[in-house]
């Protein structure tokens, strides 16, 4: 029986400029982002700069957390308590916990069989629920059909916020992922695209909207310190209207991610090759279906979904602890039980009137999903889809 010996959760080093970069600031003691000399750029000024051009936008704020952009992102949209927020039943708990945390209520949208959000629900329950915000997160990298998508957003006039923890550098019909909706948010942490432990990004080409951005994210009044911004007079209007809720970046953190911005491109097409190979082992593999993805879909695939149609969920559990065996692992989105990254959506029972979701809980019960650290090579995931294949047609 083969085994697979590396660890899932083990990332590449960070690059040595960053590593030197780091500790270049450290040797100044000025990590605090605004504690600059005069004429100074801090590292997370240049950060912004410099996220702001990869994206194509004029503004970039760098903060402390994904999920904390998007709870300012919901602020900064004008979100109030009891609002309703539009958001996908199969994402990540940080996007209903954003919604909730700036007291508005999550409506939640099925999703379809391309593990993309279900633009008929969408469409629906846009129009039953006359809700003024949409929260679209492109879950595990899937990015759906962006056309169809900003019709409807057009349509019933929705403020866009997208969710691109999975989507850094990937793109809709050449058009960046985060450059589409009113504000775009960007997760740092250890197992997205660029890794700086904790850390996100909020863009938007809205003035006011981040100017409202960077005075929550804690600027206390030096709003003109930042440059990937609007100018001072956009704050006038909206700095004693703005509260704070501190949780800025730090210049040790922005001072290791900016050499990983450099090598975003470069290290998408690596994870796009590993998926490849994966993908094409799925393909040889009758019990596995693998959804084809879109030509217009320039996806950056950091991880791996699957389903197995024909399987019962005990069989399931078996391909689970199976694989799991010989050094596998994966993930199943249909559990009950909230475990690691997967919680399905009827576990945040903080959500009021919860919806009965059976399209979603039918595809989540067969959906699979695997992490593709940089860490394993080409060869690694040869071996890898060889034992999925093996495990599945052993046990369909
Ligand atoms: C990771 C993630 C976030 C939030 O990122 P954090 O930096 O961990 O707060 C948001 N949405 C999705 C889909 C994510 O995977």
């Amino acid at each position: 029986m083969k085994q697979f010996t590396k660890s899932f959760t083990q990332q590449e080093s960070i690059p040595e400029a960053g590593i030197k970069a780091a500790n270049d600031v450290m040797r100044t003691g000025r990590l605090h982002r605004y504690n600059t000399l005069p004429d100074e750029k801090s590292e997370t000024d240049l950060l912004e700069i410099e996220f702001a051009e990869y994206m194509g936008l004029p503004y970039a704020l760098a903060c402390s957390s994904g999920g904390y952009a998007l709870h300012i992102a919901m602020r900064a949209a004008g979100v109030e308590a009891g609002d309703k927020v539009l958001c996908n039943a199969f994402t990540l708990a940080p996007v209903p916990g954003a919604i909730h945390n700036s007291g508005a209520v999550p409506v939640l949208i099925d999703v379809a069989d391309d593990y993309c959000i279900d633009l008929d629900d969408l469409e629906a329950k846009a129009a039953a629920s006359g809700a003024r915000y949409f929260m679209l997160s492109h879950m595990r990298g899937h990015v759906a059909d962006m056309d169809r998508i900003m019709a409807i957003c057009e349509k019933y006039n929705l403020f866009l916020i997208e969710d691109c923890a999975h989507t850094m550098g990937a793109s809709w019909n050449g058009i960046k992922s985060g450059t589409f909706g009113d504000i775009a948010c960007f997760s740092t942490q250890t197992y997205k695209h660029i890794n700086s432990g904790e850390g996100g990004f909020l863009t938007t080409r809205h003035a006011e909207v981040m100017a409202r951005a960077i005075m929550h994210s804690g600027s206390y009044m030096l709003f003109e310190r930042h440059f990937a911004a609007p100018p001072k007079e956009v704050f006038e209007q909206i700095r004693f209207e703005t509260p704070n809720y501190s949780g800025r970046m730090d210049n040790l953190r922005a001072a290791i991610l900016r050499p990983q911005l450099a090598d975003l491109d470069t290290q998408c097409q690596r994870w796009n090759t590993r998926y490849r190979i994966l993908e094409q082992q799925f393909n040889n593999c009758p019990a596995i279906h693998i959804p084809s993805r879109p030509a217009k879909e320039q996806f950056v695939a950091s991880s791996i979904q699957f389903s197995l149609p024909g399987f019962s969920t005990e069989q399931i559990l078996q391909v689970v602890a199976q694989c799991n065996e010989q050094g596998v692992v994966l993930k199943w989105f249909g559990d009950s039980e909230p475990k690691d990254y997967t919680s399905r959506y009827d576990s945040w029972h903080y959500i009021e009137a919860m919806p009965q979701l059976p399209q979603t809980e039918k595809i989540l019960s067969k959906l699979l999903d695997m992490r593709i650290p940089l860490t394993f090579s080409e060869a690694d995931c040869q071996l890898l889809g060889e034992i999925i294949c093996k495990v599945t047609e052993s046990l369909k």
